[in-house]
């Protein structure tokens, strides 16, 4: 039997783990999981290049509660450890770099614990005392036992195990008494181990006969080992995209439409993303995306990850590239996760493109619900505002669909202002405008339905990127004075005498509504000087009204 004292200056881990890892304590299970996990996926590998040359047997792994022990045990058929690497991978590393990490990240401990690879230590979170039991793969090796109550004070000695593999067996706190719930260890399961790689057995299968229901002894296997988006996307079918869709989401439309992402260069990336189908603003639903980082959850809260207008979509992102055990601002100024990002936002503006232009009809039939998202991307970001251009459309009143360049095309020859401007006319509400947009198809105007949510910032947004365009609701009272009337006379009013004229209409106007004042030459139906609000302070007003979510 051996005995040492763990490199900690630390009296009692507990208190600190217990401190500082508060916010979190449920993730000592992933923590645990994804340990066995490794050392399953290590022993896989062994035997392919190989160097273990056994029976690989049965690699499930199981998660067993014991109340009358107070003990949960995770048990896995991995590579084991000798008590060298106990000494190693447990006495060293783990709590010699406590105090440091401990240091380090005081600061931030709260917010971020979920993010942490606290691996190992996390047990101590939930736990009076921590066992591994554990027999290496190695020809000969000895099974051993290592034990911990906290205290920096280990225990390695000689253990009974036939089978390779390891137990860790966690004596559970009287204020964790949870964790021996079998109802609070299938949620957690259920949470972060879903679609882990290795099979994951919590209790066992029961069955109905003649009337009763029984034990059949089978393990009960809580995860799927191939999800959807570790697989190939031509063996799959849109049913498949559909069926995992309503697995991940059972309360939901079906959405309008998925992306399969397949990245191996320059970074790992794969995950299947979806349009959800958003029939009013409270379907409106961020952070439904599931961040996966070789199949292991991590998190639901992709903010800084992907564009934010992404963060409206749903569906699973897994990417062993995205460093997941560090702060949020860290994570943003990351390269390799700004890389990621605009990644995604081409392969969305890609998938979009392909539909529009394969099936234009498919398309415009889903317009309306999917303008939300694409409106919102290309107000929020320069890279997708270049990528949709080509894609996105306007809807007019008569709900037809024009992409930007045939609506151009469209009012070109009969809608500009004086200063060749193009001038878009637009509704933002078809009932209260009615007249108005009769008078202006009447004049042979076209109008545009701008009723949408962020249409205001959408205006803007165009106004901004559309070559001498602008856009003027239909009911502005200038409406027909801004359009090119091929029998519109010069103003003969010299510009110093407008100007000092200009003034004097001015100064009797509130000045805070921004009025516009401009001159006319007198004709039929003109008037010598026309009095505008500025239709930017107009849809300020619009705008304050509804704001984007
Ligand atoms: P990390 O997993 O990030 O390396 P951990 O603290 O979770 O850190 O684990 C430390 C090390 O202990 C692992 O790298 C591994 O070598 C060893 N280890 C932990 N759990 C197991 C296990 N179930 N089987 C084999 N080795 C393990
Ligand atoms: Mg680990």
């Amino acid at each position: 039997m051996q005995t040492g004292k763990i490199g900690v200056t630390t009296e009692n881990i507990f208190p600190i783990i217990k401190k500082f890892l508060y916010s979190d304590h449920e993730i000592f299970l992933r923590e645990l999981i994804s340990n066995a996990v490794d050392a399953t996926q290590k022993l896989k590998t062994l035997a392919s290049v190989g160097d273990f040359k056994g029976e690989l047997g049965d690699l499930t792994i199981r998660v067993k509660v014991d109340r009358k022990k107070g003990t949960l045990t995770i048990s896995d058929s991995g590579v084991g450890m000798t008590a060298d690497e106990i000494d190693r991978y447990i006495n060293q590393i783990a709590f010699s770099g406590a105090e440091e990490f401990l240091e380090k990240y005081k600061a931030q401990a709260n917010g971020i614990i979920g993010h942490f690879g606290l691996g190992f230590y996390s047990s101590f979170m939930v736990s009076d005392k921590v066992e591994i039991i554990t027999r290496s793969w190695q020809d000969g090796a000895k099974p051993v036992r290592w034990s911990c109550d906290g205290t920096p004070e280990y225990k390695i000695e000689d253990a009974d195990r036939e089978a390779r593999g390891t137990d860790i067996v966690l004596h559970i706190s009287d204020d964790s008494k949870e964790f021996l719930e079998d109802h609070r260890i299938e949620e957690l399961l259920r949470k972060y181990c879903r679609f882990l790689p290795i099979p994951i057995a919590f209790g066992t299968e029961k069955e109905w006969k003649d009337g009763k229901e029984v034990d059949t002894g089978k393990d009960r296997i809580i995860n799927e080992t191939n999800p959807l988006w570790t697989r190939k996307p031509a063996e799959l079918k849109d049913e498949d995209y559909q069926k995992f869709y309503r697995d991940l989401y059972p309360a939901q439309e079906e959405p309008l439409f998925y992306i399969h992402l397949n990245v191996d260069y320059p970074f790992n990336l794969t995950g299947i993303l979806y349009f959800p189908r958003i029939k009013t603003n409270f379907d409106i639903q961020k952070n439904k995306i599931q961040l996966y980082c070789n199949q292991v959850y991590v998190t639901d809260s992709v903010e800084g990850i992907v564009p934010e207008f992404l963060t409206l979509l749903h569906g699973v992102i897994d990417s062993p590239d995205i460093p997941l055990n560090v702060s949020r601002s860290y994570l943003q100024s990351d390269s390799n996760v700004k890389k990621i990002s605009s990644h995604i936002t081409k392969k969305v503006a890609d998938r979009l493109q392909e539909i529009f232009k394969n099936d234009r009809e498919q398309f415009e039939k889903k317009w309306d619900d999917l303008k939300l998202f694409i409106t919102f991307g290309m107000i929020t970001d320069e890279k997708f505002y270049e990528r949709a251009e080509k894609f996105a459309l306007l809807k007019n009143v008569d709900g037809k669909y024009f992409t930007f360049e045939e609506y151009e095309k469209l009012v070109k020859e009969n809608q500009t202002d004086k200063n060749k401007t193009l001038v878009y006319l637009y509704a933002s509400d078809k009932d209260d405008q009615h007249s108005y947009i009769q008078e202006a198809k009447a004049r042979g105007y076209d109008v545009l339905l701008m009723d949408g949510q962020l249409d205001p910032h959408f205006i803007n947004t165009l106004e901004t990127k559309l070559k001498d365009t602008r856009f003027a609701r239909v009911d502005s009272d200038v409406i027909d004075k801004l359009i090119v009337k091929e029998d519109r006379k010069e103003v003969s009013l010299p510009a110093d005498e407008q100007a000092d004229l200009r003034l004097v209409f001015e100064g009797a106007l509130p000045a805070q509504d921004h009025y516009w004042v401009s001159f006319e030459e007198l004709g039929e139906g003109a008037n010598p000087v026309v009095i505008t609000q500025s239709e930017f302070m107009r849809r300020m007003k619009d705008m304050s009204a509804m704001s984007p979510t």
